[in-house]
């Protein structure tokens, strides 16, 4: 029957191994997409994807494949991001399959997201199929890295297979390894309807899109269906595959992947992680779902424009349906107004979630400088979880400050654990152990408060190792801090959106780096705006922007209308991610200058 014919599985691996890449040679050498449409990284088709270079979302595919048996299996192919903020994605992905192809750049080795990865399929109990990808390069490694993967994953790799998912040698062999060596799917076709909502996305004209994949019975146009959490019932409008365009199809059965609409209006109804099962005839329980993802740093998301503050609000309700790891409570600012404080796994996903909200909703936004929660122990014996740090009680009240710290490893040749051990110490780390993988590389296990982590812990590694050190990491416990937070005050007035907190030894050191870097930002004015640092009353760095001279101000000569055109279409769109705050015009730069060294 058909169901011993379909293979759902996923394709993992550490940021940039090729993942999108041998996704494509699938596509191609399977003519799910034809030579004429084939274009690089097809799946990434968000805009922002493409611009980047990286995967974002996972992307699920529909294709057939006619195998050496002379049969035609069905594929549901999962691409899925390689970068730790997206690992939401890939847990997620591989909860819908059977099967992993775990994708190992020859070139580098095993990284430390590789390992990442294999926990998540373990976890999930699939088939974990090792590639190693590139091997068309002259400093591939292929043996090396089957060693690695056999010492460091304990993986065999007799069967693993050697590909250039860029030229599409040994992609073939692949094929035939994922009918082999994936299982096909189970699951009663007569059972009531179970199928697992793994993804949803908001479309305009057919509701919420419900990307599903089937475990137990059959579901078909028509069909009363209930959303077991919310208890919601529906009728289907549409069901199909994506191929990687959406297909209608009559019936969606046990083991298949694909998609749901039923004219869902209402946002709040929809929640990956929920069971979908049949109006008439639920069934008694409800599938595993997801652990709720707690968000590592929050931000303030405000629209420049204050009478948009509903519709951002309206933005985030449908972009949440598309990024189940987003959060978001309404706050306000006295400096920027009304708004909404957001939780994001990590700062490329707050910066994805602004650029997305900007170009998909039309929206100007300006977002505050990023901050981990805290926790503050107060003399009155309560605890106070601060996740903006204006909010931070009065020093008078506190008894303690804690902060989260995570547990880091770090992949590295032996070389250069000297430098990463000196990172993790000045980024304030304590050591946990040191791993041997082999001979020539380690694993090195510090706790590192997660706010240095997210300040620039990731550049300085990758530049004092040279690009070798992969990181991974998780949040582990809260440990007390000797924290302090420092108030800006612009021409004498204190912006709450730009306090944040830091530990006291670096307080006086970054209070003079923004004083300075923001004396460079916001632009001058007629007036003169002096710039000050404090932690409370107390003034630790000041500095001023100098009033503008007349002469700086003069026209532009340009003789080049096109060119006079384009200035001030620049200068016009520069204007928007600018707020006044009293009499002063603060650009959206200003309020990340908090992240930026040097
Ligand atoms: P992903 O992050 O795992 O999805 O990686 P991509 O598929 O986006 O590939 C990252 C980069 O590696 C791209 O520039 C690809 O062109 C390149 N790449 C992927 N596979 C190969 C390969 O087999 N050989 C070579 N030379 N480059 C490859
Ligand atoms: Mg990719």
């Amino acid at each position: 029957e058909r169901q011993k014919r379909i293979r759902n599985f996923s394709i993992v691996a550490h940021i940039d191994h090729g993942k999108s890449t041998l996704a494509d040679r699938i596509l191609e050498m399977t003519d799910t997409i034809s030579k004429r449409e084939m274009k690089n990284q097809i799946l990434d088709d968000m805009p922002l994807e493409r611009e980047r270079g990286i995967t974002i979302k996972l992307n699920a595919v529909a294709l057939t494949y006619h195998a050496k048996d002379g049969q035609d299996y069905i594929f549901h192919l999962i691409d899925t991001p390689g970068h730790v903020d997206f690992s939401y994605e890939v847990s997620r992905s591989l909860a819908a399959c059977e099967g992993a192809l775990l994708v190992v750049d020859s070139t580098q080795g095993v990284e430390a997201q590789t390992l990442a990865n294999v926990y998540l399929a373990l976890d999930n109990d699939l088939a974990i199929l090792p590639i190693i990808n590139k091997v068309d390069l002259p400093s591939a490694d292929p043996a090396g890295t089957r060693q690695q993967i056999e010492d460091e994953i304990g993986l065999e790799t007799d069967e693993a297979v050697d590909i250039s998912a860029k030229t599409g040698v040994g992609v073939a062999e692949v094929l035939e390894k994922i009918v082999h060596d994936v299982p096909a799917p189970t699951g009663d076709l007569a059972a009531p309807l179970k199928a697992l909502i793994f993804d949803s996305k908001y479309d305009d004209y057919r509701g919420v899109v419900l990307s599903i994949r089937v475990f137990e019975g059959t579901v078909k146009k028509g069909d009363r269906i209930k959303l077991m959490n919310s208890g919601a019932e529906y009728e289907v409008a549409e069901v199909g595959i994506n191929s990687p365009k959406p297909l209608a199809r009559d019936v969606l059965m046990a083991g298949d992947v694909g998609y749901i609409t039923a004219a869902i209006k209402d946002i709040k109804d929809t929640q990956v992680g929920d069971t979908v099962t049949s109006a008439a005839q639920p069934t008694s329980d409800a599938l595993a779902g997801y652990r709720q993802m707690t968000p590592m740093v929050y931000a303030g998301l405000y629209p420049t424009d204050n009478a948009k503050f509903n519709d951002l609000r309206e933005a985030l309700e449908k972009l949440q349906l598309n990024d189940a790891a987003l959060t978001f409570e309404p706050e306000s600012s006295q400096a920027l107004g009304f708004g909404f404080r957001c939780g994001f796994l990590g700062l490329l996903h707050m910066d994805v979630v602004q650029e997305r909200l900007e170009r998909e909703f039309d929206l100007d936004l300006i977002t505050t400088a990023p901050s981990v929660t805290y926790h503050v122990d107060l003399h009155d014996q309560t605890t106070k979880a601060v996740e903006n740090p204006a909010e931070m009680p009065d020093v008078s009240a506190i008894k303690d400050i804690k902060e989260p710290y995570v547990k880091a490893s770090i992949m590295v040749p032996n070389d250069y654990v000297g430098a990463v051990m000196e990172l993790c110490q000045r980024k304030r780390g304590q050591f946990d152990t040191m791993e041997y993988l082999s001979d020539t590389r380690v694993n090195v296990i510090y706790h590192i408060p997660l706010a240095e982590i997210i300040y620039d812990f990731f550049d300085k590694l990758k530049s004092s190792t040279h690009g070798y050190a992969s990181l991974d990491y998780e949040v582990d416990d809260y440990r007390e801090s000797d924290l302090v937070k420092i108030d800006i005050l612009l021409n004498g007035d204190r912006v709450d959106a730009l306090s944040f907190i830091t530990h006291r030894d670096f307080a006086a050191e970054r209070g003079r780096e923004i004083a300075a870097k923001l004396k460079k930002i916001i632009p001058r004015q007629n007036f003169e705006i002096p710039i000050q640092a404090a932690i409370g009353s107390k003034i630790i760095a000041r500095t001023t922007i100098k009033a503008y001279r007349k002469d700086v101000t003069a026209r532009i000569h340009t003789g080049d209308p096109d060119r006079r055109a384009k200035l001030l279409d620049k200068q016009k769109r520069g204007k928007k991610r600018m707020k006044a705050v009293g009499k002063v015009e603060i650009p959206q730069r200003a309020f990340m200058a908090v992240l930026q060294t040097d």
